[in-house]
This record gives structure tokens, sequence and C-alpha cells, in this order.
């Protein structure tokens, strides 16, 4: 199965695809995770997206559908795949179409802007293995070290607060009309995202299966 999870920055997208990753035994795929492991390793495609990611602005069309487009030819994604991040844009969504990918399902996970800049701005992220903490939700054992491999854990840069903000915006003004865009094609179904991350995969699963 081809699913795409749509949703704002910290909607909980990142979590509900390994939920599905899990259940259905295909690949999650990020183009955050895939634009962040390049920044570290200081590639062409890293660097071409460090600034527009620190402002929390989307990384060019053509940079990140070219990720996506050698990203899918792995034979891990011959089963089927989940789509974490892209389309961000509706361009995004047609280059898909264009490439002849077809998607089964849309799944959009709901979370009021309110709620998410209150998640965000607790989110911490273990500097070494990339481990996520939340300092209410989620706490660390140690504050500020991570349960895994004890090194220090830290902010996002795109979680300060008016980064996230500026986030937010790009997401109503650029990806919400994928919404549209989807429900055309009759391909969207919307989750309400929980307080508690279990009852929300609980509802992700059932839209999958219906
Ligand atoms: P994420 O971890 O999915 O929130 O992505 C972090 C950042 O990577 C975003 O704020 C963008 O700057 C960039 N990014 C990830 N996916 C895309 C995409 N599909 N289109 C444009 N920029 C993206």
């Amino acid at each position: 199965m081809n699913l795409i999870l749509l949703g704002a920055p910290g909607a909980g997208k990142g979590t509900q695809a390994e939920v599905i990753c899990n259940a259905l035994n295909i690949p999650a795929i990020s183009t955050g995770n895939i634009i962040r492991e390049a920044l570290k390793n200081g590639t062409e495609t890293g660097l071409k997206a460090k600034s527009y990611m620190d402002e929390g602005k989307l990384v060019p069309d053509e940079v990140v559908i070219d990720i996506i487009k050698e990203r899918l030819t792995k034979d891990d994604c011959q089963n089927g795949f989940i789509l974490d991040g892209f389309p961000r844009t509706v361009p995004q969504a047609e280059a898909l179409d264009k490439m002849g990918v077809k998607i089964d399902k849309v799944i959009e996970i709901y979370v009021a802007d309110e709620t998410i800049q209150k998640r965000l701005s607790g989110r911490r992220v273990c500097e070494k293995c990339g481990a996520s903490y939340h300092t209410e939700f989620k706490p660390s054992k140690a504050e500020g070290i991570c349960d895994v491999c004890n090194a220090s854990t830290v902010i996002r840069k795109d979680d300060e607060p008016a980064t996230v903000l500026a986030r937010l915006n790009v997401y109503h003004e650029q990806t919400a009309p994928l919404k549209g865009y989807y429900e055309n094609q009759g391909k969207l179904v919307t989750v309400e995202g929980q307080e508690e991350v279990a009852e929300t995969s609980k509802l992700t699963l059932k839209a999958i299966e219906a």
C-alpha cells in the first residue's frame, strides 16, 4: 500500500509513520530526515537545504522531488511505502502523479495550531542518535541527557518558537491546499490527533483499513 501522511509540523506524523511502518512492514520515508542526514554528511543537497530549513521555509521543490525520485527506486519500496513530509506543495504532488506513483490513501493528522506550538516548544532531540523526547510528555530520565546513548539532548533549530510560527504559516499557505488536491482524487481521510499517542495510532490504523 502506498500512503501519504499529511499534517502540520508537530502534528505527530513521524510517530504515526513509525506505527504504520511496523504494522504493515513498509518503509516510512521522511524527506525531513533525509535532508537532516544529508546536512550531517555535508553533501551538496544538505548544503542547498540548510538555510531554508533553519528559517522554517520549504526547501525548493526540485531538490525534494529529486530526493524522493531516488528514494522510491530502492528495493524496499516495492511492496509499498509511507511518505512522511512529502509532498508539501501542490507541484510536489503533481510531480508524484507525473512519476506514475500510485497513491492509495492520504491520511491527514489534524491538530490545532495552539496544541502544536505547545508540543514543539518542549521537544528535545538527542544530538547524537536522534532519539526524541518532550520536557512535559516524554522527559528523558536525566534532564538534557539521552536515555539511549548518554549524549546531550538539544532543541532542534527549527523548533525554536519563531521558527515554529514560520513553519505553521508555511503549512497553511503551501501545504494545506494538498487537502483539496487529494480530496478531489477521493483519497483524503482525516484523523484527529489525540492527546494520547496510542489513541491516535488506533484511529490511524482504522483509517488505513477502512
Ligand atoms: P520535517 O522534519 O518533515 O518537519 O522537515 C524539516 C524541514 O525540512 C522542513 O521545515 C523543510 O525545510 C524541509 N523539508 C522536508 N520535507 C520537505 C518537502 N517535502 N518540501 C520542502 N521542504 C521540505
